[in-house]
C-alpha cells in the first residue's frame, strides 16, 4: 500500500510519457476509394498533422491550409474554419498522404524533434504567439521531453532524507498527482475513503451521467486513450478509464482504501504533518511531509432549505448518491434542480416514470451540440487504428480549440448597459441563443416563456444540447414548475402558487457544497490555526494551491482554478501538481523542512483575481451562481487565460514563501 519505486510501470527513461502508447498501428490495406472516403469525413487539421508527423512531410503544412479559427462565440466552425477552397486542396493532400501511408507501409511513427514540433504548432495554431508554444508540447505526446514529467529524481536529490507525501483522494487530480510523484520517486500515499478510484465518475452513477466536455481533450496528458467510443463519452467508460490509469501508472497498489482522513496538523518542531484517519473504524494517525488535498470540491451534496423537507416519505435521493437499485418505472417522480446533474437525468428517467415533475429556480443557457449522444464516427475509429497517432492528434486538436474557446464572449465591455448581458459579442451570443430556443419551443410558448433564461449568457457553465431536454420538458407526462416550492409533505411537494404534486420519489440534482473547499476535514496550521477559520468561508489560495500559516499544504483543484467556457481541468491539476512537485525539490535540495507562503503574496494574488473576475460575466453582480461564496466573492473560476495559470506554476518563487528549516 506504502509507495515502492518497483511499482511504477512508466517507461523512466522513455522519452514517452503516456501510458496509452502504442508503437504499432495495423496496416492499411483498404482501396483508394475507401481512402477517399475517409479524407471526406474526417477533420482536416487532426488529420493533415498527424499525417505529416508519420511520413516526416512537413511540406504538407502549406501555410495557406492554416486553420483560420475565427472565434466561435457559440459553435465552432468545421475544419478550423478552413474555406472550402483550402479544404478540397487539404483533402487532395491528405488522399495522396494516406495513399502513401498505405503504401509505404508506415505502421509507426517517431517522437517529433523541436523544430518539427514547432513547425506543427506553428500551423496547427494559424501561427499563435509563440508564448504557447512549451505550454501546447505539454500536451503533444510525441514532442520529446516536453512533458510534465519530472527531471529529477527523489533519491539523486534527497541526500538520504526521508520524505513522504500523503495524498488525500483518489478521484483524477489524486491520481495525477500520485503518478507524477511516482515519476520523481517522491514517496507517496493515497488515502481514499471510497473503495475505488475516479471519484467523480466513481460516485456519480445517475441515468444518463456522461461528459460533457469533448472526450479526447478530457484526459490525463499523461494517458491520451484514443479509442473513446463517443465525442461526449458516459459515466462508466470514463471511470473505466480511470481504473485504467490507475492500474497502467502503478497507482494502484499506492492507495490505502476505505481510510477517511479527518484531520491533518502541522507540527511546528518536526516540520511534519500528522494525518488522523479512520481505518475499520479505527482511528490511525501516521506522519508525513506534506499533505496533498485532492478531495475536489463537487463532492458534498446539497439539498434545498425548504419546510418540512425531511417529512417526504418517498424515495429520495442526491444525483451524486443515486442507488441502482432502485426502479424509477411508473414512479412519479420530481427532479429538483436544472443544472448539468439534473440535465442528463431527465431525458434519461422521462420514459420511464409515470409522471415527472421538474422544479427549476432559474433555466440553464445551452449551447448546441448536435451529436452530443453519438457514437464516434466510423472514420474517426478507423483512423484511429490505422493513422499512427491520429487519436493523440484528434486530442490535441480539441485540446487547442478549447484553450481559450469563449472566452472572448465573456469579457465585460466597458460602458456597456444593456441589461442580460455584459458586452456586443456576449449580447450577440444571447440573442442567437435566444433565437435557437424559439425554434425548439415554438409549439410551445407557455415553455418557451419558462425555459428562456433570464441571466446574463455565461453566468454560468452552458449546457449541451441536442434536443432531448425540450423534447422532455414537453412530453404529456412532464411538468415543468418555476414558482418555487412551499413545503414538503410527507407524500409529495406543495408548490408556491399552492399546487399538491404526489410523488413517490424525489430527485436532488441541487449541486454541492462547492464553496466550502476541504470541509469537513479538520486542518490546522501553524500556532494552532484551524483553516476553515482562517477562510471563514471564503476559501482563498495562492494559484489555487498554498495558504500561508499551513505551510508544505498543496490543494489541487483548489479555489480559484475552474473555467466556465474554455480551459482545462487536467491541464488546471496538472499544473498544480508540477508547481507542487517544484516544491518538493527545494525542500529537498536545500533540506528545508517546509515552505509557507507569505500573507501579503496571497493578498496581492487575489486583489488581481478578485478585479478580473469582476470584469467576466460571471461576476456580474446580477449573476447568482454557485461559483460565487455567501460573500458574493467568486471563488471557484480562474478569470485569466490558462495559459498564465501555466505560467505562473512552472516555477516556484522562494520568495513568495517563508523558508522554514
Ligand atoms: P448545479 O450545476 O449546481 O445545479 C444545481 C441545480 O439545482 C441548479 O439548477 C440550481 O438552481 C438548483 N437548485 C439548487 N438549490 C435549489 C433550491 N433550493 N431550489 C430549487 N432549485 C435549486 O449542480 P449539478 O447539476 O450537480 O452540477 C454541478 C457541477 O458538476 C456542474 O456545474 C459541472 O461542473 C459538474 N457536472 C458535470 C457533468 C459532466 O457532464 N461533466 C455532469 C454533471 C455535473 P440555480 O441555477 O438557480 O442555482
Amino acid at each position: 500500500m506504502t509507495y515502492s519505486p518497483a511499482a511504477v510501470q512508466a517507461p523512466q527513461d522513455s522519452v514517452v510519457d503516456d501510458l496509452y502508447w502504442r508503437d504499432e498501428y495495423s496496416q492499411i490495406t483498404e482501396d483508394d476509394a475507401f481512402l477517399r472516403n475517409i479524407v471526406e469525413t474526417s477533420d482536416l487539421p487532426a488529420l493533415l498533422v498527424a499525417l505529416a508527423a508519420v511520413t516526416r512531410d512537413f511540406s504538407l503544412l502549406r501555410p495557406n491550409l492554416r486553420p483560420p479559427q475565427p472565434p466561435a462565440d457559440t459553435i465552432g466552425q468545421p475544419h478550423g474554419g478552413m474555406s472550402q477552397e483550402a479544404q478540397m486542396e487539404a483533402r487532395e493532400l491528405a488522399f495522396q498522404a494516406l495513399r502513401r501511408v498505405r503504401d509505404e507501409q508506415l505502421t509507426r511513427v517517431e517522437t517529433l524533434d523541436e523544430d518539427q514540433a514547432t513547425s506543427i504548432l506553428e500551423w496547427i495554431t494559424n501561427a499563435a504567439s509563440p508564448e504557447y508554444h512549451p505550454f501546447l508540447m505539454h500536451d503533444m505526446a510525441l514532442a520529446e521531453g516536453k512533458s510534465g514529467k519530472p527531471r529529477w529524481n527523489y533519491e539523486d536529490i534527497s541526500a538520504g532524507r526521508e520524505f513522504s507525501v500523503a495524498i488525500i483522494g483518489s478521484g483524477v487530480s489524486g491520481m495525477a498527482a500520485a503518478y507524477r510523484f511516482g515519476q520523481a520517486n517522491i514517496p507517496y500515499t493515497v488515502f481514499e475513503k471510497g473503495n475505488a478510484v475516479g471519484g467523480t465518475w466513481w460516485k456519480n452513477t445517475y441515468p444518463g451521467v456522461r461528459l460533457d466536455t469533448p472526450n479526447y481533450a478530457y484526459s490525463f496528458s499523461f494517458a491520451q486513450r484514443d479509442d473513446w467510443p463517443q465525442q461526449f463519452s458516459e459515466g462508466p467508460e470514463i471511470h473505466a478509464y480511470t481504473c485504467e490509469v490507475a492500474r497502467r501508472g502503478g497507482i494502484e497498489e499506492n492507495i490505502q482504501f476505505g481510510t477517511e482522513v479527518t484531520s491533518a496538523a502541522y507540527d511546528e518542531a518536526t516540520g511534519l504533518w500528522t494525518v488522523q484517519m479512520i481505518v475499520d473504524g479505527e482511528q490511525v494517525s501516521r506522519r508525513f511531509n506534506a499533505v496533498v488535498s485532492a478531495v475536489g470540491q463537487l463532492d458534498r451534496p446539497k439539498f434545498p432549505d425548504v419546510p418540512g423537507r425531511t417529512d417526504f416519505a418517498g424515495i429520495h435521493m442526491h444525483s451524486a448518491e443515486w442507488d441502482n437499485d432502485v426502479d424509477v418505472t411508473g414512479k412519479r417522480v420530481a427532479v429538483i434542480g436544472t443544472g448539468a446533474s439534473a440535465y442528463q437525468i431527465v431525458p434519461a428517467v422521462v420514459d420511464q416514470v409515470e409522471s415527472l415533475t421538474v422544479f427549476q429556480r432559474s433555466s440553464p443557457w445551452m449551447l448546441p451540440t448536435n451529436g452530443y449522444y453519438d457514437d464516434m464516427p466510423d472514420s474517426v475509429k478507423w483512423l484511429v487504428e490505422h493513422l499512427p497517432h491520429y487519436g493523440q492528434w484528434m486530442r490535441f486538436w480539441q485540446y487547442w480549440l478549447g484553450v481559450e474557446g469563449r472566452q472572448h464572449t465573456m469579457n465585460v465591455e466597458d460602458g456597456w448597459n444593456t441589461p442580460g448581458s455584459v458586452s456586443a459579442i456576449n449580447e450577440r451570443v444571447r440573442q442567437e441563443l435566444t433565437r435557437l430556443l424559439a425554434v425548439q419551443y415554438q409549439d410551445r410558448p407557455d415553455l418557451l416563456a419558462k425555459v428562456t433564461p433570464d441571466y446574463i449568457v455565461g453566468g454560468k457553465r452552458m449546457l449541451r444540447d441536442n434536443g432531448v431536454w425540450a423534447e422532455s420538458l414537453k412530453k404529456p407526462q412532464t411538468t415543468l414548475v418555476t414558482s418555487g416550492m412551499e413545503r414538503m409533505t410527507e407524500n409529495g411537494i406543495i408548490d408556491a402558487d399552492g399546487v399538491f404534486h404526489e410523488l413517490d420519489m424525489i430527485i436532488y440534482a441541487t449541486g454541492f457544497h462547492a464553496s466550502e473547499f476541504l470541509e469537513p476535514l479538520q486542518i490546522t496550521g501553524r500556532n494552532g490555526r484551524d483553516l476553515h477559520e482562517y477562510w471563514g468561508g471564503d476559501a482563498k489560495a495562492f494559484a489555487g494551491i498554498t495558504v500561508p500559516n499551513f505551510p508544505n499544504l498543496f490543494i489541487l483543484t483548489g479555489p480559484n482554478t475552474g473555467h466556465v467556457v474554455n480551459g482545462s481541468l487536467f491541464t488546471m491539476m496538472e499544473s498544480a501538481i508540477e508547481y507542487t512537485l517544484e516544491a518538493f525539490r527545494h525542500l529537498l535540495e536545500e533540506n528545508l523542512k517546509a515552505l509557507d507562503l507569505k500573507q501579503e503574496v496571497l493578498d496581492a494574488f487575489v486583489r488581481d483575481l478578485d478585479a478580473a473576475n469582476s470584469k467576466k460575466a460571471w461576476g456580474h453582480p446580477s449573476v447568482n451562481t454557485w461559483y460565487k461564496n455567501k460573500f458574493g466573492r467568486v471563488s471557484q473560476i480562474w478569470p485569466y487565460p490558462v495559459l498564465d495559470y501555466w505560467k505562473i506554476t512552472r516555477r516556484v518563487n522562494l520568495d513568495d514563501y517563508n523558508k522554514l528549516s
